[in-house]
């Protein structure tokens, strides 16, 4: 799949005021500064687009995009912010919970894990909380173009911990918004789910 339309189409506090589409949802979620803003600018070819999602005011919504006019890229709020508080946090959890729960356009949620450190428990209790909650999803492990660190294995080490809970594993996708690997890999995915599943409602 090639990128020739991307235009940012809305940002929502909650599921239920998401509008209603007959448009496929691919939702992007992953830690703070995990490389989300820079994966989704790198897949949209606009090289400000995600940075919608980070003005004031959209850090906090589901942020959608309208994509080749045939699908949703939907930016999640990240999660692991170190100065957040109770309250906050419940909010974002009842929000993405909420939004990956219910919303029956979503197809599939690609996870972001920083391919450049071990394996970290806020990213395995939030896989482990998907697989739970039966929501569809994948790994995509991020920012592979740095040097001197052993990425393979801390995606072996984190396909190891997640071997603890489950039996199988999902897809596991490596990009770098630096060099472009793996962009069209999660793209060529995406029209495949599509394809698979042409109508929604
Ligand atoms: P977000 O908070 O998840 O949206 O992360 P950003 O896309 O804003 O990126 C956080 C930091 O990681 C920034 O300093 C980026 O320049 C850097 N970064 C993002 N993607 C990559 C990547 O693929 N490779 C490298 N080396 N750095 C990246």
């Amino acid at each position: 799949m090639s990128v020739h339309f991307a235009a940012f189409a809305g940002s929502y506090p909650r599921v239920n005021q998401c509008p209603a589409s007959d448009k496929p949802e691919f939702a992007f979620i992953g830690r703070s500064n995990v490389g989300k803003s820079s994966l989704i600018n790198a897949i949209t070819g606009h090289n400000s687009l995600a940075h919608i999602s980070n003005t004031p005011g959209k850090t906090r919504l589901i942020n959608f995009f309208l994509i080749n006019r045939a699908w949703h890229l939907v930016d999640l709020p990240g999660y692991g912010y170190a100065r957040i508080s109770k309250t906050k946090r419940e909010q974002w959890r009842r929000m993405v919970q909420d939004y990956l729960v219910l919303r029956s356009q979503m197809v599939c949620a690609f996870v972001l894990i920083d391919s450049n450190v071990l394996p970290q428990a806020i990213d395995l209790e939030f896989v482990n909380w998907l697989g739970e909650m039966h929501v569809p999803f994948v790994l995509v492990f991020t920012k592979t173009d740095r040097k001197k660190i052993d990425q393979e294995a801390n995606i072996n080490a984190f396909q190891e911990a997640m071997l603890e809970s489950w039996e199988s594993l999902p897809p596991v996708f490596r990009t770098s918004s630096v060099t472009g690997e793996g962009v069209s890999g999660v793209l060529a995915y995406i029209q495949d789910l599509i394809d698979a599943n042409p109508i929604v409602e």
